[in-house]
């Protein structure tokens, strides 16, 4: 359904004839199937408002890239603002849960963290999915303990889910209450030298006042390192509300969001991170304990508009200008005509473009001279001294290098700020460059390009 964002822009985009900066018509037209696309993927609606606001403000405007069409340029530009909203605004996010999702190295033991949400979310299964990341990637002694003292399986589950996972638990003490196993927690951890220790709290179906009220105060009594909201991928609009009474009532800095591989329109992610402006940690992507992930805000934003092609396209086409630059010099090396004035032309780009031994290697039969120029050093500042051994010549020198006698060699050398041995050896090189050029353009323009270039 969201593969037709690029097709639904494009009609948009054809009835315009004109390319260059996209016009805030243009753009309005376009926000308006975003929009759609955004609600389609079950985004809430305060938030598809201030995305359609952001995406607006950078669009307008903007230069349509060369090769990509205006409609394409808008899906990038939706994409980047999409990514940034998904991303943004963290600093210290590597630092607390990174990669490995490492709880703050720095932070001295036992951490706390506490997950909160919803009965079913996920949280029991989280939990065991975080203690096993912990241990096999970070390598820390995680001690689990569930605080749900009124579904009276809860702690059951979660022992149980330790010995699985080989996760040590809390003992369960009957009639405790959760502030009070929260702290037991804590100090058995302390005690025996475990360096997290998770705590799952009890949920309940709907957001309810009790329920964020003991979450509060346990997070008050141990004061964790990470509050993480476990939220159900598939809430879609619900999840506007959970987040946000979660966020005002307990305080939470991050967000795992499950059942990730249940939902391919990944709505939920933008809503809560748009409404908390806390960072989505982790994706639970199925059932198993193994089935968390980083979150990547590029894989959400992606699945959101469905195209993750035509965003890689629009990122290729500031590349492909530069080889379309890099196509058109080829084209002329292998015209035959190649004199020293060409050659520098041609150092001047290949220059800006950095990447020199990149552009020979599109060349068949190149190899003989790229050993050459490997060997004699080729670099970008060698090529800035050719350069200037071509401006210091005459016009016509260049065009006629036989000219070029030893009197007028010293005289270049000397206003290039080089050596004799350094303009015979450029002009060894443009001989060698212009014999090789007209083989290759004998091979024509297909053999010359064959491969190469994409
Ligand atoms: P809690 O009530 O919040 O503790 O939820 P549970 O951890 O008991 O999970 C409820 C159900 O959701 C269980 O059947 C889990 O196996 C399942 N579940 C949890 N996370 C995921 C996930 O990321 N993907 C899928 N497909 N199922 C999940």
């Amino acid at each position: 359904m969201f593969e037709g964002l690029t097709e639904r822009l494009g009609t948009i985009f054809d009835r315009l004839r004109k390319r260059g900066a996209l016009s805030e018509a243009d753009v309005n037209e376009a926000l308006r199937e975003v929009r759609i696309a955004l609600l389609e993927a079950d985004v809430a609606l305060p938030v598809v408002k201030d995305l359609i606001n952001g995406i607006k403000a950078r669009a307008v405007g903007q230069e349509v890239l060369r090769s990509v069409t205006p409609a394409q340029m808008v899906v990038k530009i939706v994409h980047d603002h999409l990514i940034e909203v998904l991303s943004g605004g963290e600093t210290d996010e590597k630092l607390r849960l990174g990669e490995g999702a490492g709880i703050n190295l720095n932070a001295s033991p036992p951490v706390p963290v506490l997950l909160v949400g919803l009965q079913g979310s996920g949280k029991t299964t989280t939990a065991g999915k975080l203690a096993v990341r912990l241990r096999k990637r970070e390598k820390k002694k995680v001690l689990l303990a569930s605080l749900d003292i009124y579904r009276p399986a809860a702690q059951k589950q979660l022992a149980i889910l330790g010995e699985q996972t080989e996760t040590a638990t809390v003992e369960i003490i009957p009639g405790q209450d959760a502030l009070t196993i929260a702290q037991r927690a804590m100090d058995q951890a302390r005690r025996q030298g475990f360096d997290v220790v998770i705590l799952d709290t009890a949920g309940r179906t709907a957001v309810d006042e009790q329920m964020m009220a003991e979450a509060a105060a346990v997070k008050a009594a141990v004061n964790p390192l990470e509050t993480l909201l476990v939220a159900d991928a598939l809430t879609g609009q619900d999840a506007v509300t959970l987040a946000r009474s979660f966020h005002e009532r307990v305080g939470i800095t991050g967000i795992v969001l499950t059942r990730v591989d249940g939902d391919s329109r990944g709505g939920a992610a933008l809503s809560m991170r748009g409404v908390t402006g806390c960072p989505i940690r982790l994706i639970g992507v199925g059932e198993k304990l193994d089935a968390l992930e980083t979150f990547q805000p590029d894989r959400i934003a992606g699945r959101i508009l469905g195209m993750g092609d035509v965003v890689g396209l629009v990122e290729r086409a500031a590349d492909l200008i530069e080889k379309e630059d890099a196509e058109k010099l080829a084209l002329k090396l292998t015209k035959g005509e190649f004199t020293l004035e060409d050659m520098a032309k041609q150092f001047k780009q290949l220059r800006k473009m950095g990447d020199f031994k990149g552009i020979l290697g599109m060349l068949p039969g190149i190899g003989k001279i790229q050993k050459q120029l490997d060997e004699a050093k080729v670099d970008d500042k060698m090529i800035a001294r050719q350069e200037a051994i071509i401006l210091s010549m005459t016009i016509e020198e260049r065009h006629n290098p036989k000219l070029l006698n030893a009197s007028r060699r010293r005289r270049i050398a000397l206003g290039s700020g080089t050596t004799v041995q350094d303009v015979n050896r450029l002009l060894k090189q443009h001989q060698m460059m212009s014999e090789m050029m007209k083989k290759v353009g004998k091979l024509g323009k297909r053999g010359l390009f064959g491969k190469g270039l994409p």
